[in-house]
């Protein structure tokens, strides 16, 4: 089976691991600190906070956002649950606005219908990589009072208006899980140019503990420390971090192979009545986290199973939140973006990582061709 994402792990990201098995230090320590320095420089952020997945990154920013019970949030149907299930963890009410039928990004038109005096941020996730209409989306923030935390979980190495993703809200979140753009095998990343989330995010990652006596309200000696606030221990470990450190050395690489594989699939496709490429916003250079088409005059699923009986691992990217029965059960059943749930009944996810060779990528198309003639 040909998958649709994989990480690509080399011996020189091996070696790295090992040697810090070898050394002091196994969770946090002198490798997350450099870490988190190779991922600011390359996106041009000015904190960073590394975390145990990308899904911590978002609780950690939404905790940063003082997000609380009566809070409402904003975010797009059409992603992983983690995008709204943060704003759950903070007892906030994640709200749905729909997507763009074009880029399948959140639509800044309906994020303005769904503001109300309860609205607090904006949890825009830029999909498969394509960056959201981050002007407009800014532009709404300001004019509403919002905070703007950006799903960056594929978006590594994307770019809006030529400013690489990373440094343009709030804070924005990374994940580093095998199939993202870089991977520490599980790892994520919060990045922000605020001083105050800074340094509420790292007191979050491991406890709200502090040892600082600037932050305590007593020091009964050396060995004391306090709690300050209810956090958790969402430590990432150096072992971890070294093998981002090595990633991130390969991730323009990745991003070019990525690229020219989106080249191939789109110059392969392109007379094909029956599917649509995926279309790209001026200003927008994704990082090419994933290759959605949608598909015209067939039946999705049975397309799907027979791509899969042809060993060609699609997937579907995705199921839009408010539809699992968890949603369902707590007050999202009349809940309906239709634009997002017309996309969601004919999307396919075709296999797409640095990884992936011409020949197995021929083998993708014609199994795609003889399916959808
Ligand atoms: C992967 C992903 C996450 C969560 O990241 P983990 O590291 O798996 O916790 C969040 N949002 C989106 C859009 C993702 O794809």
């Amino acid at each position: 089976m040909i998958p649709y994402g994989r990480q690509t792990i080399e011996e020189d990201d091996i070696k790295a691991v090992t040697e810090v098995l070898k050394s002091d230090f196994l969770t946090t320590g002198p490798k997350s600190a450099e870490f988190e320095e190779a991922v600011k420089a390359y996106t041009g952020s000015k904190y960073a906070v590394a975390i145990s997945n990308g899904t911590s990154a978002l609780h950690a920013a939404c905790y940063a956002a003082g997000i609380e019970p009566g809070d409402e949030v904003i975010t797009t149907p059409l992603t992983f649950a983690a995008s709204a299930n943060c704003v759950l963890y903070c007892g906030g009410t994640p709200v749905f606005a729909d997507v763009d039928p074009k880029t399948y990004n959140i639509d800044p038109e309906d994020i303005e219908r769904k503001i109300t005096e309860k609205t607090k941020a904006i949890i825009p996730v830029h999909l498969a990589g394509q960056p959201c209409d981050m002007d407009r989306i800014h532009e709404i923030a300001e004019k509403h009072h919002l905070l703007v935390i950006e799903d960056g979980a594929h978006a590594l190495g994307s770019a809006y208006k030529g400013e690489k993703i990373g440094h343009l809200s709030d804070a924005t979140t990374f994940s580093f899980h095998p199939v993202k753009p870089i991977t520490t095998g599980e790892g994520g990343m919060i990045m922000t140019n605020r001083k105050d989330w800074y340094q509420k995010m790292l007191l979050f990652r491991s406890h709200c503990i502090t040892r600082d006596p600037g932050l305590m309200t007593r020091n009964d000696g050396p060995w004391f420390y306090q709690q300050l606030d209810l956090g958790y221990n969402y430590r990432i470990t150096d072992i971890q971090c070294a093998l981002g450190i090595s990633q991130m050395k390969k991730l323009e690489r990745f991003l070019d192979r990525r690229k020219e594989l989106v080249r191939r699939y789109n110059e392969a496709f392109k007379e094909n009545k029956n599917i649509i490429t995926p279309y790209q916003m001026d200003g927008a250079e994704s990082g090419w986290h994933l290759y959605i088409i949608q598909v015209l005059h067939h039946d999705r699923k049975k397309v799907f199973e027979q791509l899969r009986e042809k060993r060609i691992g699609v997937n579907v990217h995705y199921i839009p939140v408010y539809m699992h029965p968890y949603y369902q059960k707590n007050g999202y059943e009349n809940v309906h973006c239709k634009n997002a749930e017309e996309i969601y009944s004919r999307i396919i996810s075709l296999p797409l990582y640095p990884g992936l060779t011409d020949e197995e990528q021929d083998r993708v198309i014609e199994a795609v061709r003889d399916v959808l003639k």
